[in-house]
């Protein structure tokens, strides 16, 4: 089955006698003991399992688990550390999960957080009791790109697992199995949710090795599960994944050449640019470039809040990966510690007409003198 017919027909499993064509909500928290599939939904539940099974086949993996959310499955991944290993991260890690290894895993986990694309200092970073080395590519908000094969191969001569949060991408650019990773990462919130409705997480194994059993009892013993009705609706936005994937990478090409011409504009992140320093690597790694950029408007942060005040589709909001555009100005949001410059905006193209949201962006910059 091709990416499409994998997202429509992988996640629905109808077992009922009616036969629905759409597989139903089952919101029963327990189940009869003469059968043997199910039991209790923490532990599993037909709407989880129809998820995680369509999570799986999209990313190229054996199995799956979801959490309540993103930075639940990231945890998962660091609590099936042995107390006393050592993690190699990003510098630019999504600051939820860093903060997951720095406040939750204190005298526990040790880490060193490296430029990954720097494979000198990933290399330098090893010590004996490396056991987990984590990339995010594109990162967040400069959309670094991280060579997923290269790291992968240092980690593997290191004996140590290797996990990628492969959120910005999605598996409809990018399989990092494919490139070497053990262990795959998604905040199901946002491309794959899509509709900005859902909190949601996801880990997808190359293998079902002891530390993936780990994983699985920290997701059924921690319980940090989604409901049925989370399951069910994206089962439901995984369908158009594809699509709507095509659609946002389409329109951010557009709005990142738009932006880059621009003369009130500086700098422009996005990995679809050649003049983007990992371009080539992402060409490599990804069959597409997805729908979150950002760019550095001239002048400072007053002139950045000033375009987006004045912006009508683009919602000044957090997060990304919806239908709709969000735009905001990272360093306002990150806090007074953010090393991101003070006139980054980060944005997530949406999918409404691509001649609205140029115009948008023409009148904005059109209030700056
Ligand atoms: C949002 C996000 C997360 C955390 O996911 P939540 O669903 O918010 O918990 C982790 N990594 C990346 C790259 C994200 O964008």
């Amino acid at each position: 089955m091709k990416l499409e017919t994998i997202a429509i027909h992988g996640g629905n499993r109808v077992t009922d006698s009616e036969k629905p064509v759409i597989q139903p909500i089952t919101l029963s928290t327990t189940f009869l003991h003469q059968q043997d599939t199910m039991m209790y939904s923490r532990l599993n539940n037909p709407n989880r399992f129809a998820l995680e099974q369509v999570l799986s086949a999209l990313e190229k993996g054996v199995d799956a688990a979801a959490f309540s959310s993103g930075n639940a499955a990231g945890t998962a991944v660091f609590q099936s550390l042995e107390p006393g290993s050592h993690i190699i991260a990003p510098d630019d890690m999504y600051h939820g999960l860093k903060n997951s290894i720095l406040l939750l895993f204190k005298g526990v986990l040790e880490a060193d957080f490296v430029d990954m694309s720097d494979l000198e200092a990933v290399e330098k970073a090893f010590k004996p009791n490396t056991r987990l080395v984590w990339v995010e590519t594109p990162s967040n908000p400069l959309l670094k790109i991280t060579d997923i094969r290269k790291v992968a191969a240092l980690a593997k001569a290191h004996g140590a697992i290797f996990g990628v949060d492969s959120t910005f991408a999605t598996p409809v650019f990018q399989n990092p199995i494919d490139l070497g990773a053990d262990i795959v990462m998604h905040s199901t919130t946002k491309f794959f949710g899509g509709h900005s409705d859902i909190i949601g997480g996801a880990l997808i194994t190359k293998t079902k090795d002891t530390f993936w059993e780990k994983i699985k009892t920290v997701q059924k013993i921690g319980g940090a599960v989604p409901s049925p009705m989370d399951c069910y609706y994206l089962c439901r936005s995984i369908k158009t994944l594809p699509y709507r994937m095509k659609g946002h990478s389409e329109h951010a090409m557009v709005i990142a050449n738009f932006l880059f011409q621009h003369p009130k504009v500086e700098k422009v992140h996005y990995p679809g640019l050649k003049t983007h320093p990992g371009h080539e690597i992402a060409a490599s790694q990804m069959t597409g470039f997805s729908g979150i950029l950002s760019f550095e408007v001239k002048g400072g942060a007053e002139e950045a809040d000033k375009v987006i005040s004045k912006l009508h589709y683009f919602s000044n909001a957090t997060s990304l990966g919806g239908v709709e555009s969000l735009i905001e100005r990272r360093a306002a949001v990150e806090g007074p510690n953010s090393k991101t410059p003070k006139n980054l905006i980060r944005v997530s193209v949406g999918l409404e007409h691509l001649d609205d949201l140029l115009a948008d962006l023409d009148q904005a910059f059109a209030s700056l003198k």
